[in-house]
């Protein structure tokens, strides 16, 4: 993660700042919007492939943020109910974990910034946007699998590069706010 991410266990809120303006897909009087999370980052932040939370002011939103060519880049996700007939078990499609349907949910870019042609479109999350949680905690489940901390590496490292893509994909259908 960006330097930013690793002075210690917690983001300092002074960083708020340096993450509104990263988010690069909603425009300046909402970016004025977004709050820090209330509680502590579980995992903290050093052991995180991306930086999400949900806004405690608006638990609708999330805001997602990863590293990519050494520039930090944030979006903001809207959560979409989904009727109960869809309510099932799902995938989150960044850490492929399979999850209960309460614990995944879908969230979308908005539309307000998005280019003419684009419509929305959404994806399944873990709904706190923290697959990190659930990827570190990964470990062998038969003697053929390779050692856990092998297996944490590589799904990080997909992880990362999902999210970096998520975020990279969303930003290139977005004007600039
Ligand atoms: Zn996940």
């Amino acid at each position: 993660m960006s330097k930013l991410f690793t002075k210690g266990d917690n983001l300092d809120p002074r960083s708020l700042t340096t993450l509104r303006s990263a988010l690069g897909n909603i425009d300046a009087s909402v970016r004025r919007t977004v709050r820090m999370p209330a509680h502590s980052f579980t995992p903290p932040v050093q052991e995180r492939d991306y930086l999400g939370w949900r806004d405690p002011s608006a638990p609708q939103r999330g805001y997602l943020f990863v590293e990519r060519d050494g520039a930090l880049e944030g979006i903001m996700l809207t959560r979409t109910r989904t009727r109960t007939s869809q309510q099932r078990a799902v995938m989150c499609e960044f850490c492929r974990l399979p999850r209960r349907f309460e614990q995944v949910a879908l969230f979308s870019a908005p539309t307000s910034l998005l280019k003419r042609d684009q419509s929305t479109f959404g994806t399944y999350l873990c709904v706190d946007l923290d697959c990190n949680a659930r990827v570190n905690a990964m470990r062998p489940v038969t003697q053929l699998d390779p050692p856990a901390e092998v297996l944490v590496a590589a799904r990080r490292t997909e992880l990362a590069t999902r999210a970096q893509a998520f975020v990279a994909n969303v930003l290139s259908k977005t004007t600039t706010g």
